[in-house]
């Protein structure tokens, strides 16, 4: 998973009618197909099968990728360009374990593989990592760069963060010391008032318009001068609070770019950095939970045809509680509750410490769930099911209770715990009780996300599709709709198309990715039937 390169021309080639590879890109014919359910006046569900082709077009030059993170200066942000830094120039470092060599561990793009076909000789399974399916950006080749509102420099800036190990830092030092983060912007409500002693780098004034003009010039100044095809902008800042929804403030595009205008107070930093992304074309994805994405955010990215995405990594105890509730669920087990708490010591954890930042944590932790228990009405009773029951309208359906704790222990530092209790109904009125304790430094969690997230939102920008009719033309290329929700994986409360279902199942939103890859080269989705191994 490290600096391990495709040789040049890929290293997939499918030989089919279906996919031609031309000189700038790849060309690919996919049929999507499924099924319309309806249920029939006898109650019965009539099922029709369902098919519609399109073909993709991949822009094969990857070119020159700039990575803009919001928060340089935090856990993230320093881990991430340290990362990129050890990998590129292949710095080792003595531990007490013995000489560790630089990584991408953790990242589903570099560090893990989908199964492509069947080797015909041996029956078996071929592999190879998804970082191969396309062309790629390769992370060591990112252009990193960014804002915070703390100035130190970036060599000071991962001492601090007091994440990685003493010999490497010594080693990466005089490359981070080269970096300074720019100025930010801060609106103190935002955030907890226990960070305003690192606030001493912002961009002076209260003109919310000027700040959008000085961010949007930050991008095209980086994109020119380090010669760039796209720039990825990417939040991991601190949490914010939640930005009230007001009717014509951020309700809509044109509301939301007034209200810029006029410097309101519901205006969040987040929000600024996504508009000034959008209005240059870049692509902005949010990892904390605050909900940048105001309605009129999505609206003004759909206009733009920019792409968006967020919000919030999902690093730890949200990724394997989607695996274990779906599998609980899907064993027919019936979770009654599930019991979170968190502990760490690092800057996030402090910034939680105050109560309107949890609760954007809280809101963005407690959703996970939903979509399992929603596809399983044998286990839970649905909204119809209660109001037929009660006789009283429910608007909701039968829920595990589900709570989210998190407290802040400075002593731990960058090494989250998290403790989950899951408490379920099992057959004939017996309990089941499983615990898990999880220990692990969590900027080494998050940054093999952030990479992932800006490789593949640098892809998806360079995928563009049309839609074969079965009559008729096949229009023009067009790029993919703005919100990026093939990127959920990497996000604990997805957001997806405006109103359309979430997909929080870790396994359906890593299918949806590793088909989307296929349908592109022009491959079927290969399942696992592996029908040759069930017939004689
Ligand atoms: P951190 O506190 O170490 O870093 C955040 C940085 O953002 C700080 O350097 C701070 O000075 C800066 N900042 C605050 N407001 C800013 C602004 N308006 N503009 C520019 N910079 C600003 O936190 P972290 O551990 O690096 O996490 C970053 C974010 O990612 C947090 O919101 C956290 O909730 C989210 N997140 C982290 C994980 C994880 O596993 N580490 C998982 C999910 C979400």
């Amino acid at each position: 998973p490290s600096a391990r390169r495709a040789p040049a021309g890929g290293l997939i080639k499918v030989d089919s009618d279906n996919t031609l590879y031309e000189d700038g890109g790849i060309k690919a014919r996919y049929t999507d197909r499924g099924a319309d359910v309806v249920k029939d006046a006898d109650g019965r569900l009539k099922v029709t099968k369902t098919e519609k082709t399109f073909e993709f077009y991949t822009k094969s030059n990857v070119g020159r990728v700039g990575l803009m993170l919001v928060g340089i200066g935090g856990n993230n942000g320093t881990t991430v360009m340290a990362t990129n830094l050890a990998n590129k120039h292949n710095i080792s470092w003595h531990t007490k374990n013995g000489e560790q060599q630089p990584n991408y561990i953790g990242s589903l793009v570099r560090a893990s593989t989908v199964a492509l076909g069947t080797d015909p000789e041996t029956g078996k399974q071929v592999y190879v990592p998804i970082s191969d399916m396309l062309p790629m950006v390769h992370p060591n080749d990112f252009v990193i760069g960014g804002w915070d509102i703390s100035g130190v420099s970036m060599d000071k800036a991962m001492a601090r963060g007091k994440v990685l190990d003493y010999d490497l830092q010594r080693q990466l030092a005089p490359y981070m010391k080269e970096y300074k983060p720019m100025p930010s912007i801060y609106y103190p409500d935002f955030i907890a008032a226990n960070q305003a002693d690192r606030a001493d780098n912002v961009i002076p004034g209260e003109d919310k318009q000027a700040h959008l003009e000085h961010i949007r010039k930050d991008i095209r100044d980086f994109k020119a001068a380090n010669q760039l095809d796209n720039v990825i902008v990417l939040w991991t800042a601190n949490t914010e609070r939640y930005a009230d929804i007001i009717p014509g403030i951020n309700d809509t595009a044109e509301n939301l770019l007034n209200a810029i205008k006029t410097s309101h107070d519901e205006v969040s930093p987040s929000t600024i950095f996504a508009v000034a992304a959008i209005l240059e074309g870049m692509p902005f994805i949010n990892g904390s939970p605050q909900n940048t994405f105001v309605p009129g955010c999505i609206e003004l990215a759909e206009q733009k045809k920019a792409f968006i995405s967020g919000d919030d990594f999902k690093s730890g105890q949200t990724k394997v509680k989607s695996v274990l509730a779906e599998f609980l669920v899907n064993a027919g087990i019936k979770p009654l509750s599930i019991s979170s708490y968190n502990h760490l010591g690092n800057n996030d954890g402090k910034n939680l410490s105050s109560a309107k930042q949890f609760r954007s944590k809280e809101i963005s932790k407690s959703s996970v769930v939903d979509d399992m228990v929603a596809a399983n009405p044998v286990l839970f009773k649905t909204a119809a099911d209660l109001t037929e029951e009660t006789g009283v309208v429910t608007k909701k359906g039968e829920h595990p209770d589900h709570i989210v704790v998190i407290k802040h222990v400075p002593a731990v530092g960058d090494s989250k715990r998290a403790i989950d209790e899951y408490y379920s109904e099992l057959l004939m009125g017996g309990r089941n009780v499983m615990n898990i304790f999880n220990e692990c430094e969590d900027s080494l969690l998050a940054t093999p996300l952030i990479f992932d997230l800006a490789i593949l939102a640098d892809l998806l920008t360079r995928v563009t599709y049309r839609e074969v009719p079965k009559a008729g033309e096949a229009g023009e290329f067009q790029p993919l709709y703005s919100v990026l929700s093939l990127l959920s994986y990497m996000l604990k409360a997805p957001l997806v198309k405006p109103g359309t279902d979430v997909v929080n199942s870790l396994n359906r939103q890593r299918n949806a990715l590793d088909q989307f890859l296929k349908a592109c080269i022009g491959l079927e989705h290969q399942g696992d039937l592996l029908l040759e191994t069930r017939v004689w």
